[in-house]
C-alpha cells in the first residue's frame, strides 16, 4: 500500500452539536495515528463546525447534488459543501441508491459536480444478499462502479488522491455481518482490476480501496490486514471516538514500521 490507510467515519443523520465533543476527542485522538488517515463525515449541519475547531482530521459530506446551484429546493452543491469545510464526499452509499432511488448515471453526475468542486470522492459500491447468494456479486460491482465513477477525474494528475472506493455489501451494512475475508480479498482484487483497466496501471494501483460493513475494532486487524484493503468506511461504529479510535489503531498495525 503506498497511501496511508484511510479510516473513515459515516455519521449518517446522527448527531447534533452535542457530537462536537466526540469529533474533538477523535481530531485529538488522531493525532496518536499519524500512519492513518482518519476523517468523518458528519450530517451537513456539523460540518463547518467540525471544519472550524478540527486540527488533523477532515470532515466530509455524505451527498450533493448534481447541479452547482439553482432552483433545488432542499439540496446542497459541492461548491457549498467545499466552501463550508468539506473536503470530500461520500457518494453512491447502498442507504441512498435505495432510499432515495439514486442511479448509476446520477451517482456519477454527482461523482463529476464533486471533482469540479474540488472535493474528493468515496464512491461506494456492492451487492444486496440475493445476488452474493447467487454467486454474481463481483459482476454486479463491476457493472455498478464502471457506471457510477467519475469521467472527470481521467484526466486528473492525482487521480489517486481525489478518488477512494468503498465496497461495503449491502447485507453487512448496519447488520454485524462482515464479509469473510476470501470474498473481501476477491472483490477488492476485481474492484483493483478494474481500476487499473479504467485509469491505467500508475493510477489505477494507488487509489484505495476501504471495506466498509460492520467494522468494529475487534475485526478490524483481520479485514485491514486483507489485500488491497486501503482503509474501512465505518458507519455504527465511528459514533465514539473509542470504538472509531480502536479501528484507526488496528489500522495503523497494518502499516509496516
Ligand atoms: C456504512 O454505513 O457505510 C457502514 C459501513 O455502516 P456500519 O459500519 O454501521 O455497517
Amino acid at each position: 500500500m503506498t497511501q496511508r490507510p484511510y479510516i473513515v467515519g459515516n455519521w449518517k443523520m446522527h448527531g447534533t452539536r452535542a457530537m462536537l465533543a466526540e469529533a474533538r476527542a477523535i481530531d485529538r485522538a488522531a493525532q496518536r495515528h499519524m500512519r492513518v488517515e482518519v476523517a468523518i463525515a458528519p450530517p451537513f449541519t456539523l460540518i463547518h463546525p467540525i471544519h472550524r475547531e478540527a486540527e488533523l482530521i477532515a470532515v466530509g459530506a455524505q451527498n450533493c447534488h448534481e447541479a452547482d446551484g439553482g432552483a433545488h429546493t432542499g439540496e446542497i452543491s459541492a461548491g457549498m459543501l467545499a466552501d463550508a469545510g468539506a473536503k470530500f464526499v461520500i457518494l453512491g452509499h447502498s442507504e441512498r441508491r435505495q432510499g432515495q432511488k439514486e442511479s448509476n448515471a446520477l451517482v456519477r453526475a454527482k461523482a463529476d459536480a464533486a471533482i469540479e468542486a474540488g472535493l474528493r470522492v468515496i464512491m461506494c459500491c456492492g451487492e444486496d444478499e440475493a445476488t452474493r447468494d447467487a454467486g454474481g456479486a463481483v459482476d454486479f460491482v463491476k457493472k455498478q462502479l464502471t457506471a457510477s465513477l467519475p469521467k472527470s477525474v481521467e484526466d486528473l494528475e492525482d487521480t489517486a488522491e481525489r478518488l477512494t472506493v468503498a465496497y461495503e455489501p449491502i447485507w453487512a451494512i448496519g447488520t454485524g455481518k462482515t464479509a469473510s475475508l476470501a470474498d473481501i480479498a476477491e472483490m477488492h482484487a476485481a474492484i483493483r482490476a478494474l481500476l487499473v483497466e479504467l485509469y491505467g496501471e500508475e493510477k489505477g494501483s494507488d487509489i484505495r480501496i476501504l471495506y466498509g460493513g460492520s467494522v468494529k475494532p475487534e475485526n478490524a486487524r483481520d479485514i485491514l490486514g486483507t489485500a488491497e484493503v486501503g482503509g474501512a468506511l465505518v458507519g455504527g461504529a465511528s459514533l465514539t471516538a473509542d470504538s472509531f479510535m480502536g479501528i484507526a489503531l488496528a489500522a495503523g498495525e497494518t502499516v509496516d514500521s
